[in-house]
């Protein structure tokens, strides 16, 4: 079916959501599409879930730290598992809650992939949306590693959803998202190590806040923040030797021999960039 609007709005995160409540506010047609559940990416595999974990951590740090100051509470520890399912329970209601706000405010929902069939022309499955603006507000992915065995590793969003915490589990990629997902497996027990290919790891924050950080993120017992790199043959270069892959055979291995070793009891979990979808 063909319809007509003023504004279509592809996506329904948190960009999305703004655009379409602004101009719907003054008075324009609006559609908004989204070919995942509506709330994108930080209501429900981003931000949100992840703060839920990072409460827990906090507490659960907190706690280890006043044990000698008067608090006595031996024996906390985080259960994953029951973690995972408290998650759920934040944001299993956001996708309706989303559509029922859209609906609310006259806005139009459509399911399924939007793709331009021309300028001013989207379809999304069988209907043809038509409007002289479409705002494209369709997020970001995980880079592809471009290497050999990276369809082993888990992205973020399967982090948020792994039932069980394995033992030890790989960050590749010395980001935000990697830094707090080893804060957070490290405190619920975990043997975590970072991989990251640059010099210093949160390239883009603050050198001495991310240095004391740094030294916080080793007390903690990450296993090193390993500066190293991956060449075209998927190997990584370790410039520095506490990582599991110079452990592996003291030379460099490839990737795909190490996401094999790694894998059979352990997580390894891409926290590379994300690129626009
Ligand atoms: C693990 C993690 C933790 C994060 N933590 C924080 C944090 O603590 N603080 C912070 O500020 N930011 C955080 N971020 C970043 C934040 O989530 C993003 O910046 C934000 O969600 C981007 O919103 P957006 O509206 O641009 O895109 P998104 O929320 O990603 O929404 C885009 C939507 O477009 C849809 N879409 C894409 N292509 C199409 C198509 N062709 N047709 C139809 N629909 C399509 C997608 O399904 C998606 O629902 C985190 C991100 C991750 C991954």
């Amino acid at each position: 079916m063909k319809t007509k609007y003023d504004i279509v709005v592809i996506g329904t995160g948190t960009a999305a959501t703004a655009a379409a409540m602004r101009c719907c506010k003054a008075g324009k047609q609006v559609a908004v599409v989204d070919s995942r559940p509506f709330g994108g990416t930080c209501a429900l595999r981003g931000c949100d879930p992840k703060k839920v974990l990072v409460g827990a951590a906090e507490l659960f740090d907190w706690n280890r730290r006043m044990g000698d100051h008067g608090l006595c509470a031996d024996q906390a520890q985080i259960d994953w598992p029951q973690l995972i399912e408290f998650k759920r329970s934040f944001i299993e209601r956001v996708p309706k809650n989303s559509e029922e706000s859209f609906a609310k405010r006259g806005v139009a929902t459509f399911h399924g992939r939007a793709r331009f069939a021309g300028p001013t022309s989207i379809e999304v499955g069988e209907d043809v949306l038509e409007a002289a603006n479409v705002v494209v507000a369709a997020g970001a992915k995980p880079v592809d590693l471009k290497i050999p065995g990276a369809e082993l590793a888990v992205t973020s969003e399967l982090f948020l959803e792994l039932e069980h915490l394995p033992g030890r589990v790989l960050f590749i990629g010395g980001g935000y998202i990697s830094f707090e997902f080893a804060h957070i497996a490290a405190r619920a027990g975990a043997r975590v190590t970072i991989l990251h290919r640059g010099q210093r790891p949160l390239e883009r924050f603050d050198p001495d806040l991310v240095d004391r950080l740094v030294i916080r993120t080793r007390d903690l017992g990450v296993d090193g923040i390993v500066t190293g790199a991956l060449t075209a043959k998927g190997r990584i270069a370790v410039a520095e030797t506490r990582a599991f892959v110079v452990a592996a055979g003291g030379l460099p291995v490839t990737f795909h021999r190490a996401f094999e070793g790694f894998r059979r009891r352990r997580t390894i979990a891409r926290g590379t960039s994300r690129l626009p979808c």
